[in-house]
């Protein structure tokens, strides 16, 4: 399903939500083996081993459709899948493993990141067992090709195929799934988590009394004081990307319970900051192209702009920029390149590398003509400097040096690859404001190896299990890019996992 359908899928189901009434409300108590609080990746993984492995199984989500961020995501990371080794890929289980924890700076849990890397190869394997095709993609030259992209089922595809091949697939076999039915806190009894209490959108309540307890709520990043309390970032510098709901209900469940926290952070990447602009259209690659020039509101470079091919850090650079946004420049024949040859860079498979922004030159003079506060145009670096507000003096020798480093071949400053030195010198001149958004949270409840949420003595909470983006010790402080898709595929792996777990731990 395409993105925009989504957002507008569930803002159709936020305004449904608030028309309800409470009149008539009825209380229910139910009984099954396995509660799952969310129906993203990981509790669509979850309800389904459950339902595979004989046992009953209820899957709460709050939204009035499943899927959230998931539905969104395109692929899969992991390492070793049959689809890796029939494409004769060869990244090892040990390369991951040690390139995983030098980048948490071993933040992350040894422990858990080398089970999620050994099992993300079967994992892989067994969706294909459930109706589930991929494609092998590398999405920037950066990255390894870790990348499951979904294949289509049943006309969707992307994330949207996993969730409704899961969906259905768990259901078919008596799987439970309760839409617009948040979790609201979970039952905790002689010290083990016995059930969740839940209330759905027409006052409605349910007691649900259960042998484990699966969350699975897919973290934080809408929810903006959570942003600033739990992951310690400016929300207005990094709004999530996704409005879909997901305030941290299930993290601040556990920790009602007794768990604690571990690392938390932002899956953040760059976007476009301005007005008047198409969510996704021709202008919006601009903010992933390696090409265009980054000033800061200084009217200076701060970085090669090429850190965009790991979309993270370039999200970490725009965010600690002064007042949280840059500016990336670029000229009319650089237009004209992306209309002809294509974005150098893809924003993942939603708009593929290669893609040509035919509406680029349009939507630029649209979003001008609309008086955007995000996107200008100047004859000159002169002009352009007073359109942006930035120190016309520094940013014309800014770009004056840029082209010169462009024609050497060589960048004097920031040591740009040679072969993205593009000169920006063919007027007219466009800035196009850009800045860092989120597309998830990362890290939340401490978590053993086997996905048991701990408490403060490093003790399993009984019953309580934390997967996916609710989960900490997958990450330090900056998501992994380079193992594109890894967040998708723990998130899958952890919910799945966290179900064989609680079957074997509490005997169900
Ligand atoms: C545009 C976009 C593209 C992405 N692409 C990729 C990609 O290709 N690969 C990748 O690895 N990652 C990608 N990501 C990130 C990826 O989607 C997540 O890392 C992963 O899918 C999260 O899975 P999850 O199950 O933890 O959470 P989610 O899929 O978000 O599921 C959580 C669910 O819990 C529900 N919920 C919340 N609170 C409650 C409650 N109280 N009770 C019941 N239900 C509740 C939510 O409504 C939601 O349905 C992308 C994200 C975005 C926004």
């Amino acid at each position: 399903m395409k993105f925009a359908k989504i957002l507008a899928r569930t803002a159709v189901a936020a305004a449904v939500a608030a028309v309800a009434g409470v009149s008539g409300a009825a209380e229910t108590q139910l009984t099954t083996d396995i509660v799952v609080v969310g129906g993203g990746a990981a509790g669509m993984a979850a309800l389904t081993q459950a339902v595979d492995s004989g046992k009953k199984a209820i899957l709460l989500e709050k939204n009035a459709f499943v899927g959230g961020t998931t539905a969104m995501a395109e692929g899969l990371g992991a390492v070793q899948s049959k689809w890796q080794k029939n494409a004769a890929y060869s990244l090892s289980i040990e390369d991951a493993y040690n390139r995983l924890m030098n980048f948490s700076h071993y933040k992350a849990n040894g422990a858990l990141v080398r089970r999620f890397v050994e099992g993300s190869g079967e994992n892989i394997d067994w969706l294909s067992k459930h109706n589930l095709k991929f494609k092998l993609t590398q999405m920037s030259p950066t990255e390894c090709i870790t990348w499951h992209v979904v294949d289509k089922y049943k006309g969707v595809e992307h994330g949207s195929a996993y969730i409704q091949a899961l969906s259905d697939w768990a259901t078919s076999k008596g799987g439970k799934i309760m839409l617009s039915t948040p979790a609201k806190s979970l039952i905790k009894e002689g010290g083990k988590v016995v059930g969740v209490k839940a209330a759905d959108s027409k006052g409605n309540t349910y007691t649900i009394r259960a042998k484990a307890v699966i969350i699975a709520s897919g973290g934080f990043n809408n929810s903006p004081e959570r942003v600033r309390d739990w992951g310690h970032y400016n929300p207005e510098y990094y709004p999530g990307l996704a409005p879909i709901n997901k305030t941290g209900d299930g993290i601040a469940m556990s920790m009602e319970a007794g768990a604690v926290t571990g690392e938390m952070a932002l899956m953040v990447h760059p976007g476009i900051k301005a007005s008047k602009v198409k969510m996704l259209g021709n202008i919006w690659p601009i903010s992933w192209a390696p090409r265009p020039v980054w000033v800061n509101d200084a009217g200076r470079r701060f970085i090669r702009e090429t850190v965009v091919h790991e979309f993270s850090d370039a999200g970490n650079v725009l965010g600690h920029q002064h007042n949280g946004y840059a500016w990336a420049i670029f000229d009319k024949k650089m237009v004209d390149y992306f209309a002809n040859e294509g974005i150098d860079l893809g924003i993942g498979v939603l708009i593929p590398v290669g893609a040509k922004m035919t509406e680029l030159q349009k939507e630029l003079n649209d979003a001008i003509a609309q008086g955007s506060d995000g996107v200008k145009t100047g004859a000159t670096f002169a002009d352009l400097a007073k359109q942006i507000g930035v120190p016309a003096d520094t940013f014309v020798q800014t770009m004056k040096r840029y082209n010169e480093n462009a024609h050497f071949g060589y960048d004097r400053d920031f040591y740009k690859e040679r072969e993205w030195l593009t000169p920006v010198e063919t007027g007219p001149f466009y800035a196009v404001k850009i800045g860092a958004f989120s597309f998830t949270s990362i890290g939340g409840i401490k978590v053993d190896p086997y996905l048991r949420a701990l408490d403060k003595n490093d003790k399993p909470v009984k019953g309580l299990y934390c997967t996916g983006m609710d989960a900490a010790g997958m990450y330090g402080d900056t998501y992994p890019v380079w193992f594109s898709g890894n967040g998708f595929g723990f998130s899958s792996w952890s919910g799945r996992h966290a179900a064989l777990q609680a079957i074997e731990d509490e005997k169900i």
